[in-house]
């Protein structure tokens, strides 16, 4: 089942909450929707639940137009982050209340509802647990429920809005992991919110960057990570130096830097934004021609990995680079002593001269 949605805009008194957004689902894709509060995500969800209807634009299911289907009549599973359980029902009675509240003609008997409620309890590893009510369940147990109830309608499109977003940080990752080998077996085609970028990328197919209404970027969660296409999506997902860079008679320099790589071939004068990340700077402890010097800062250990503070004058910033704790340690990198820094990728984006704005298109060393 292919989703389309194409060009579409949802207004609220005058501020686009979407615009113009275009998005392709295949069948069986799990599609992350980030970007930061306020974005549009839910707008988006909403209304391919049929919550919420655009202003303008089509949403298609396999070539039909969903915006005319009902809500009730969408063969759609939502899970949000407020568990939204009837809490005077049990859990085996909340799983089973999709199949129940139907008309009778399309009910399934009281023997059928049992056996798939049972078979989607074991199926969430809550078998054993269909007798509690929600409040004698933990947070990570309540949002199974949510999804057995959600799947028990054998929905085409499985809808989910941060809904591991009130869970502690252990369970949230544990959850994620589980829903990532559940999506893998029963292929059903997914679109995920979360303004996580972690859960984002371990989860997703494809993740689709939002930001203010707008889709910034749809890639895996590879490309989006080494080849950002926007200078948000450089500051969004994972870190990202931000530098300045300037042409001067045809070759391009960070500070006093001059780089060897160009990332742009034409010859145009003028500034850049550049984005390099903390494991992209290289430390070298003598004196380098091609580097930046730099004052080591602070070593902050989390864990396997140490992030480094460096004070580099000639740029008149500071930078964050990260390293393995282990090497950190092993090369004796501490507080006050002189390295030299080396950019080893960076990803630019030249400034329009007249507009100060960056092009769109990246350009990577
Ligand atoms: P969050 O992560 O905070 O849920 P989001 O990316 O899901 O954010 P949306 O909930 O889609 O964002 O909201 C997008 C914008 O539209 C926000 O500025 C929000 O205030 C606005 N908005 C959403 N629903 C309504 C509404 N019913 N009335 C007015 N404004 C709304």
């Amino acid at each position: 089942m292919t989703i389309e949605l194409a060009r579409l805009s949802r207004r609220f008194a005058g501020f686009a909450a979407l615009d113009e957004v275009n998005l392709a689902i295949a069948p069986g894709e799990f599609v992350a929707l980030l970007g930061p509060s306020g974005s549009g995500k839910t707008t988006l969800l909403r209304i391919l639940a049929g919550l919420d209807y655009p202003d303008a634009g089509t949403v298609t299911q396999d070539g039909r137009d969903l915006l005319a289907v009902d809500a009730r009549a969408r063969k759609v599973g939502l899970v949000f982050q407020h568990y939204a359980l009837f809490r005077h029902l049990t859990v085996t009675e909340n799983v089973a209340f999709g199949l129940r509240v139907r008309p009778r003609r399309v009910r399934p008997s009281r023997a059928e509802i049992a056996a798939r409620v049972d078979k989607l309890l074991r199926r969430v590893q809550l078998d054993g647990l269909g007798d509690r009510y929600p409040s004698q369940l933990s947070g990570g147990q309540r949002q199974r429920v949510a999804l057995a109830r959600a799947l028990a309608v054998e929905p085409d499109l499985l809808l989910l809005d941060e809904p591991f977003g009130a869970l502690d940080a252990q369970v949230r990752v544990a959850l994620r992991r589980w829903l990532r080998h559940l999506h893998e077996e029963l292929g059903l085609t997914t679109v995920f919110v979360t303004h996580d970028q972690e859960e984002a990328l371990e989860l997703a197919d494809r993740v689709v960057v939002m930001n203010r209404g707008r889709i910034e970027q749809v890639g895996t969660p590879e490309a989006i990570y080494q080849q950002p296409a926007t200078p948000f999506v450089c500051e969004f997902i994972g870190k990202a130096n931000r530098l300045t860079l300037r042409r001067r008679n045809g070759a391009l320099y960070a500070g006093p830097l001059r780089l060897d790589a160009d990332p742009w071939p034409a010859p145009q004068e003028g500034a850049a934004l550049a984005y390099v990340r903390p494991e992209h700077l290289a430390l070298s402890a003598t004196a380098l021609e091609d580097g930046w010097p730099a004052r080591l800062r602070h070593v902050y250990l989390s864990g396997s990995i140490a992030h480094l503070e460096l004070e580099v004058e000639a740029l008149g910033q500071v930078l964050e680079a990260e390293m393995g704790g282990e090497e950190a340690q092993r090369r004796g990198l501490h507080p006050g002593m002189t390295l030299t820094v080396q950019p080893r990728a960076l990803t630019a984006f030249p400034l329009d001269p007249a507009s100060g704005e960056p092009e769109a298109a990246a350009r990577r060393t």
